[in-house]
């Protein structure tokens, strides 16, 4: 078996030792004579699997006794509607900035439901930087401010976040979850879909303050409305309990590396490398400003497209795959998520080494 080194964006790799386990617990998980696949989701068994999971993301994000941790289904993509029919319901209106595709998404949902407000955006440049912001430019009557920490198709994340004053802020960490450590309080609402850093697709991760849960708009569906999950421990219907129990494993994973401060070091390691090697480069260069790179998504051009294409192909046969970036950007992106080995990187600038002597 030769497993290759995966650059994908998402859905994407997940720890060696995470996937062994799965694996060794596939056809009976402890004694209990089946997989977890198979358990029941009201049976004490899975129960248990899912209250450590829970305890084990509260430990490790240090996330307040006041905040809800909800495990839902529709993506990442299904927050951008659950946040405004939620949360839109003082004064029906919200500040939105644009850092790429995925904010666009969800300020574009958000105005079917209300005022959705443009405050900032960095399309001029193609989201290649995060655009500043002062606290006068956001609505202090809008009901929350929404960001997208961590933008993975372009590269780019909030270094230091924007001051909404008394607004909540609300933000998609779909792409930076558990990459290092954040200060909850400081937020509304965060949400992430786990098949970026924590588990399979299927799983959405929610943290909500519970004091923004209760008051949905009349038309919220049962299934989009926060107070059905908060009151149910996630279970008003049935979760997606195998991704659960995945997204368990990846904690204790990340537990037994020494949690997010430790897991913030390995990041930033592995970053570096690659930017050092893209600042000095002759052939390949990087498209987001120095001071709002991303740790988890690096995207990269060489300036010539027939260049960049045979890169991408060479890479592959090497045993590094899905370095081809994404199609508004073009060139290439190296995601370099939790679970990819700071040996991958390094690998990787090695052969973007031999590749620029044979090609520059
Ligand atoms: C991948 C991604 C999404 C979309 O997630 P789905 O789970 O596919 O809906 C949204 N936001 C960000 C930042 C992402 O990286």
């Amino acid at each position: 078996m030769a497993r290759v080194y995966n650059f994908s964006a998402g859905p994407s790799m997940l720890p060696e030792e995470v996937l062994k386990t799965a694996a060794a617990e596939m056809l009976e998980y402890g004694t209990t004579g089946q997989s977890v696949m198979e358990m029941s989701h009201r049976s004490k068994e899975y129960q248990a699997i899912f209250d450590e999971a829970e305890a084990n993301l509260r430990e490790l994000m240090n996330i307040p006794d006041d905040y809800y941790v909800l495990f839902l289904q529709g993506g990442a993509s299904t927050q951008f509607a659950m946040i405004p029919l939620n949360l839109m319901n003082k004064n029906g209106k919200a500040d939105y900035i644009i850092t790429g595709q995925w904010a666009n998404k969800a300020y574009k949902e958000a105005a079917r439901y209300g005022k959705a407000r443009a405050v900032a955006s960095s399309a001029d440049k193609t989201y290649s930087y995060i655009p500043k912001t002062k606290r006068e430019d956001f609505d202090p009557e809008a009901d929350y401010v929404h960001i997208c920490m961590n933008n993975t198709i372009y590269g780019t994340k909030y270094h230091e976040l924007p001051d909404t004053g008394d607004v909540p802020l609300v933000a998609d960490i779909s792409s930076c979850i558990l990459s290092e450590p954040i200060d909850v309080k400081k937020f509304g609402v965060l949400y992430a879909g786990a098949q970026k850093n924590v588990a399979p697709a299927g799983v959405t991760i929610v943290i909500i303050r519970k004091d923004l849960v209760g008051n949905a708009m009349d038309i919220t569906p049962t299934m989009l409305n926060y107070a059905t999950h908060a009151e149910n421990g996630s279970m008003f219907n049935t979760p997606p309990c195998y991704a659960i129990y995945i997204a368990g494993l990846t904690f204790k994973w990340l537990k037994k590396i020494g949690g997010l401060e430790a897991m913030k070091k390995i990041n930033e390691e592995k970053a570096k490398i690659l930017y050092d090697f893209l600042d000095g480069s002759r052939l390949f260069k990087g498209t987001v400003v120095p001071e709002d790179r991303s740790l988890m998504n690096v995207p990269f051009v060489t300036g010539n497209e027939e260049l960049d294409a045979k890169f991408v192909a060479e890479a592959k046969k090497a045993g590094f795959v899905n370095v081809k970036g994404h199609r508004t950007v073009g060139g290439m992106r190296a995601s370099i998520y939790n679970a990819m080995p700071t040996e991958g990187v390094r690998k990787l600038v090695e052969f973007m080494k031999k590749f620029e002597e044979e090609n520059a």
